[in-house]
């Protein structure tokens, strides 16, 4: 049961939100060894990667220094030579690798987020026995092949196609762009058109060694600039019938499937490098002094500091909740994993331009660490998916689950007269439902567990899920099945969907902090009450957008725009 597709219908699950989940045991204890070994190979390369961001390469003794610390078999199972760490273990990982270097991260994220998760979800026995050893070792490195000059967001376009040969084989064509660890990879998943069931798309393992495959140059990037990025073709490749992963025609579903279960990486990534900008700036603004005081001192400055680490917290305790939804074999995770990329990846880019103008003219410089955190982090909104597209996939996917209970309702009231025991408990339900929306009835149920100096901010999140819901049912009955073209509303429903989301995850973490002596619990509750207060004025904000906005005037401004091509005026006219 997704929650955060509930919270649409107005309902906060609570078995899915308390109590926080804690790491298992296992992965504390590799965890425990690893991390500590990760530091240690990573810190003394501090300046290399420094010097392997301009020069745009990643030299591969010390790729081997990956490999040998075991950083390509994080998720592999232990049978087949992997550390077998849970998703929630591995982002925990990414996010260690990430307080050194981005790009460190992205060779050993697109590998096992994406390059050999196709295997892992949906190898079968042979395709596992055959990889999995190998890409343990990282004697193959894994890359992940869907984007095409053509096919960016909308990957179900690929030209790229796999003919049936005669042996039961395929043929493969095709060229895909930007691909990670392109140059680097010695096996790939790639998705193509096969010419079954009116060219729907499959995706296989292909080896880097077989004829026909290549890659072309290192990209100049602006940021994530040592990572390899690459255009990987392919011509003519002959293909083993065995190679398919899952099935033929199950392609798209399995890149879905793959990108969903890995954004969790990402987003440990993010939470790393926010780690390290927040370590920075606390230094930097103890050090630099003006006006005869440290910046420190001063509160337009303490405030930035307290921000990114208010939202460092907040995408920590959404990322590992989403991490252990996966982990515990919930099979409806896709909402909340797209929450957790788009609000970790948002912000890390605010804690980057913050942090930077903390350090200001030093900030600006290439010597101080802040330019490269700002180029490195923007790719995060940008791939696995922009984050325009998964907003519109979290509005949407929320607001699909609820039209169909609108369609079951309907089918109910009309059936009640016939036969009232089957349409009752939908109705009943939904009269649930109503009742909730008008009086607040529901609100004592998580009420109850949580700690009295959090109660504000739970009536926080309580008021505006039923606020979500009925701006939900609102736009559902007002644009029926065309809200799919509203982007300007589905945008506020995902935003509303984020803050909520995110909001009861911050307050789950904080219930289970408050009870912790020091320092540390204290600020965990202050920070779950600061947060319930900005998300308030966010909520506010959009609640009363759905009905009284500026949408109309900015269509036909972009309209304008679009028309002439160019901005039109001048002072001088
Ligand atoms: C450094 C780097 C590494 C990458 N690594 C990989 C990899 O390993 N494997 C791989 O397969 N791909 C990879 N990619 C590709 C990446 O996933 C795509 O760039 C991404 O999916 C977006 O596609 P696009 O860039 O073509 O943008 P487009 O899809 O052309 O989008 C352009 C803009 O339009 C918006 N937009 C698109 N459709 C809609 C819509 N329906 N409604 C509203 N707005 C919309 C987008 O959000 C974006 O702002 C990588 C890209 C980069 C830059």
């Amino acid at each position: 049961m997704s929650v955060a597709k509930n919270l649409l219908a107005g309902r906060i699950v609570e078995d899915g939100l308390f109590p926080y989940p804690r790491l298992r045991e296992k992965d504390r204890e590799v965890l425990g060894m690893v991390l500590e070994a990760i530091d240690q190979f990573l810190a003394p390369h501090r300046e290399d990667f420094k010097r392997w961001d301009r020069e745009a390469a990643q030299p591969e003794e010390f790729i081997q220094g990956l490999r040998d610390l075991g950083l390509f078999g994080l998720i592999i199972p232990e049978e087949h030579g992997g550390l077998g760490l849970s998703n929630a273990g591995y982002a925990r990982i990414l996010s260690q690798t990430s307080t050194h270097d981005s790009s460190v991260s992205l060779t050993i994220g697109a590998h096992s987020s994406i390059g050999m998760k196709g295997i892992m979800l949906l190898g079968n026995a042979p395709q596992r026995a055959r990889y999995f050893p190998k890409l343990a070792s990282g004697e193959m490195i894994a890359a992940f092949c869907l984007t095409e000059p053509a096919a960016g967001s909308d990957a179900a376009s690929i030209r790229t196609r796999a003919e049936k040969a005669a042996d039961g084989g395929w043929i493969l064509n095709g060229e895909k762009i930007w691909i990670t660890n392109g140059g680097i990879a010695d096996v790939y998943t790639v998705f193509a058109r096969t010419p079954s069931d009116a060219g729907k798309i499959t995706a296989f393992i292909v080896e880097a060694a077989w004829p026909g495959v290549s890659h072309g140059n290192h990209e100049d990037k602006m940021g994530i600039r040592a990572s390899s990025t690459t255009t990987v073709s392919f011509v003519d490749v002959k293909v083993p019938a065995e190679n398919v992963l899952d099935s033929e025609g199950k392609g798209f579903k399995v890149a879905m499937a793959i990108l969903n279960n890995g954004r969790t990486g990402l987003g440990g990534g993010a939470v790393g490098g926010m780690k390290t900008l927040i370590g920075l700036s606390a230094q930097q603004a103890q050090a630099r002094k003006q006006f005869g005081e440290p910046i420190a001192n001063y509160e337009l400055i303490r405030e930035k500091i307290a921000q990114m680490t208010l939202e460092c917290f907040a995408a920590e305790s959404v990322v590992w909740m989403v991490a252990h939804y996966i982990d515990s074999g919930m099979d409806d995770y896709s909402v909340e994993a797209a929450i957790s990329k788009v609000y970790a990846s948002e912000a890390i880019q605010r804690a980057a331009y913050e942090a930077l103008q903390i350090a200001a003219g030093t900030g600006f410089m290439r010597d101080a660490p802040y330019e490269q955190a700002a180029r490195d982090s923007r790719i995060l909104s940008i791939f696995e998916g922009t984050n325009e597209v998964l907003r519109l996939y979290i509005a949407l996917s929320g607001l699909k689950d609820l039209g169909k209970s609108f369609g079951e309702l309907k089918a109910a009231v009309d059936d009640i007269f016939n036969h009232p025991i089957k349409g009752f408990g939908v109705l009943a339900d939904y009269a649930e439902k109503r009742l909730t929306h008008a009086t607040g009835v529901g609100r004592d149920k998580i009420l109850g567990k949580i700690p009295a100096p959090l109660r504000e901010a739970t009536a926080t999140f309580e008021k505006y899920t039923v606020e979500l819901a009925k701006a939900a049912d609102y736009l559902l009955r007002k644009y029926g099945k065309s809200i799919a073209g509203r982007q300007h509303m589905l945008k506020r429903v995902a935003d509303m969907t984020i803050d909520l989301f995110v909001g009861l995850c911050v307050l789950s973490r904080a219930t289970a902090l408050a009870a912790e002596p020091g320092d540390a619990g204290r600020q965990a509750v202050a920070i779950a009450n600061a947060f319930a207060r900005q998300a308030k004025r966010r909520l506010a904000n959009n609640v009363r957008r759905i009905e009284r906005n500026e949408d109309e005037e900015m269509d036909l401004l972009a309209n304008f725009i679009l028309d002439q091509g160019r901005y039109p005026w001048d002072v001088i006219q």
